[in-house]
């Protein structure tokens, strides 16, 4: 039997299988491009090109193709097959050296938020050596960025590789100050706990709304929800555990550290982890996770739901983003260490990271905004609109203590100086109470939990590490100069801490009393994606992100389209399907019970029955069809009102104002109807199937 060892990474032309079919000097220009960026030579790129095609066809591959991520944030491909004609009449498989480098594909019908309007229609793709290529359904996929002629990205990655790049440049400067001359380079590292629904593929293929916007638009609530909380880390089902066995094989194959899987708290839900790595490839590997789930779902006739909110009244999925700092000496830079000077090196990243969430909050709400994200982040479920950072009570007692200038504990006579005085060590199960927090330190890492399970996770790294990089730059520039070192990290953890203390909260998130707490800390509360996106503009994070490079202002304009485009689409999709569903499938079923029911009466009273059941049933439904139809025509009347809009911006805000009420009335009125129409008569599976249907 093959062990895990023996196909882990099978499919993937990582650095083992280059190290031993490339020559040495080409490997160690790999290994220079993969570790410090340097470029390829056309001649290098040759010899990598035919050795990655002769591996790939030894593994029965036919095609490749560049892998992208573009703004619709899912991954790309258009697969080109290697066979290159010959006179006789026969074939040669052939892929050349700039076939691997660089590709055009025809992306003209990418978003790109007007930048290809105004610069240039075609777009082109450019190998990422640091992300291996892979082999996947026969394909040869080569991991790239993707770019308009004029040099803007149009991808989610290349402003991720820049994040890296700021963050890099900025921390190798604190490095230096702190005599770490051995480190060359510094990355973010990620590990995105990925929540996902699976239901029954017949009760899906039966449901609008889930094909055609990946959520249920209607449905009341079964008797037995997640209340008893007995499915969260419950037994898993035979047919999830067979479903899980292959996800795992498939993505171990793909050399994705897959490693914790268990149920989730809402019926139906659970929870693939993998093991963290660095930042561009956990975004990689997560777009592939979410693909493979989705195909390997469909063999075991299931359906993996991604969508932040599948079934209103449940909870919804996101994807806690673990993310941590780390040298190419292997150290964890958010780790506390055992010295004074290695307290005070993380005392300074971890005062980095609080000024960068406290100063650019906004941004960092916006990079998890999206349409479904809203049905969590704005609703009263984990976590909140609101960001803010928890420590947890004894980190926070240090800082209290720097910041008060007061001795830390009861034992300490001295007052607590950072870079003289040891930390205490902090468990890492005291760090990790609150699950109510956005953004969270867990002993060695901060837990980012707002983003949606839908998403790549490429924004809110790109933003966590342009925003740490500015902070980090600060410091910089202030601790170069100082003559008293110690003195001056002292007096900066101070200052800062004392400057952004309104970002730390312990306290229960959900609660409705740090709803206004936050206000008064002047902290923002933004519920919805349009309401976010009005300030990804700002001077300040315009200033912010083109200082570092991570975008031109072109890019950020572009995104600003697009955020706003696809809410308005992506809404569009779903009152035009809650339309159909109730005008078409709902109201009708509703109406047939109803007329059932009425002409049952008179044949039940001729026998001499009584139809109290039905007569009470028919008045109810009555009362109830006259409402909802009044719903379907409010809400088809702002239809036309919407369609006549075409500023995105007006049209995002007239959706969130007065379009998502009149859904929400719609439902409530269908939902009312589904409790009193006999089962029978249902035109789709219920809330009670869908979520206890898979056996
Ligand atoms: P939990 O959060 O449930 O306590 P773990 O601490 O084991 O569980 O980690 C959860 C996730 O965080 C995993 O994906 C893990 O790989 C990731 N993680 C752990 N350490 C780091 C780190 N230094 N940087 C980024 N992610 C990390
Ligand atoms: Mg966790």
């Amino acid at each position: 039997m093959r062990t895990v060892e023996d196909f882990f990474g099978e499919n993937v032309f990582n650095e083992s299988v280059m190290k031993s079919r490339l020559p040495k000097e080409v490997f160690k220009a790999v290994k220079e491009a993969i570790d410090h960026g340097k470029r390829l030579t056309p001649e290098n790129a040759t010899v990598i090109a035919n050795e990655m095609k002769q591996w790939a066809i030894e593994k029965g591959a036919t095609h490749y193709t560049h892998w992208f991520q573009p703004l619709t944030g899912i991954t790309a491909e258009k697969h080109d097959s290697f066979i290159a004609p010959q006179d006789d009449g026969k074939v040669i498989m052939h892929f050349s050296g700039k076939e691997l480098i660089q590709g055009e594909p025809d992306a003209s019908s990418f978003p790109s938020g007007g930048i290809r309007a105004t610069f240039e229609a075609r777009g082109y793709t450019a190998w990422d050596p640091t992300s291996f290529a892979f082999i996947k359904d026969g394909v040869l996929c080569i991991p790239t960025a993707f770019c308009s002629y004029t040099g803007e990205a149009l991808d989610k990655k290349t402003p991720l590789l820049r994040s890296m790049e700021a963050i890099n440049k900025q921390a190798l400067r604190i490095m230096k100050i702190f005599g770490k001359d051995d480190v060359t380079s510094i990355r973010t590292t990620v590990g995105p706990e990925q929540e996902y629904f699976l239901i029954d593929k017949k009760m899906y293929d039966q449901r609008k709304d889930l094909i055609y916007t990946g959520r249920t638009l209607f449905g009341a609530l079964p008797p037995k929800g997640q209340q008893m909380e007995d499915h969260y880390f419950g037994v898993i089902k035979p047919r999830v555990q067979a479903f899980m066995k292959d996800l795992n094989e498939e993505l171990w194959k793909l050399g994705i550290l897959a490693t914790t899987e268990h149920n989730e708290v809402a019926p139906a839900q659970h929870e693939l982890a993998p093991i963290f790595t660095t930042t561009n490839i956990a975004a990689d590997h997560n777009q592939l996770t979410m693909e493979i789930m989705q195909k390997v779902a469909r063999k075991h006739d299931l359906v993996c739901l991604l969508h932040e909110k599948p079934f209103e009244g449940v909870n919804g999925s996101g994807k806690h983003n673990n993310w941590s700092i780390s040298t190419d000496t292997g150290i964890n830079l958010l780790d506390p260490g055992e010295t004074p000077r290695d307290n005070a090196q993380f005392l300074l990243f971890l005062t980095a990271v609080i000024k960068a969430v406290d100063e650019y909050q906004d941004l960092l709400r916006l990079s998890v905004a999206s349409a479904g994200n809203d049905h969590r982040l704005g609703a009263n479920e984990a976590p909140p609109a609101i960001i803010s950072v928890f420590l947890g009570s004894e980190l926070t007692e240090v800082l209290e203590s720097i910041v008060e200038d007061r001795p830390y504990g009861s034992k300490e006579k001295e007052i607590m100086k950072v870079g003289v005085h040891v930390l205490p060590r902090f468990p890492k199960d005291t760090t990790d109470r609150n699950r109510t927090s956005p953004f969270a330190f867990t002993g060695n890492k901060f837990e980012f939990r707002m983003l949606g399970s839908a998403a790549s996770i490429a924004m809110a790294n790109t933003i966590l590490n342009a925003a740490v990089a500015e902070v980090l730059s600060q410091f910089a520039d202030r601790l170069e100069g100082a003559s008293d070192f110690d003195e001056e990290i002292h007096a900066l953890v101070k200052e800062e801490i004392t400057a952004h203390k309104r970002i730390l909260f312990n306290g229960n998130g959900y609660d409705d009393s740090w709803v206004a707490e936050a206000e008064k800390r002047g902290l923002s509360n933004y519920k919805t994606l349009p309401d976010a996106v009005k300030h990804y503009l700002d001077a300040k994070n315009v200033e912010l992100l083109t200082k570092h490079h991570v975008y031109s202002e072109t890019e950020m304009r572009s995104r600003h389209e697009i955020f706003l485009e696809k809410y308005c689409k992506l809404l569009n999709i779903e009152y035009e399907t809650m339309s159909v569903m109730a005008k078409q499938d709902i109201l009708p079923s509703v109406s047939a019970y109803a007329s059932d029911l009425a002409s049952g009466i008179a044949v039940i009273e001729s026998a001499g029955g009584s139809a109290d059941f039905e007569k009470e049933t028919f008045a109810e439904i009555s009362a109830e069809m006259g409402e909802a139809n009044k719903a379907l025509k409010a809400l088809n009347a702002l239809i036309k009102e919407c369609d006549a809009i075409d500023d995105y911006e007006v049209l995002a805000d007239k959706i969130k104002d007065d379009m998502i009420p009149a859904m929400d009335d719609l439902r409530a009125h269908c939902d009312k109807l589904e409790l009193m129409t006999a089962a029978e008569y249902w035109p789709f599976p219920t809330y009670g199937e869908l979520l206890f249907g898979v056996r």
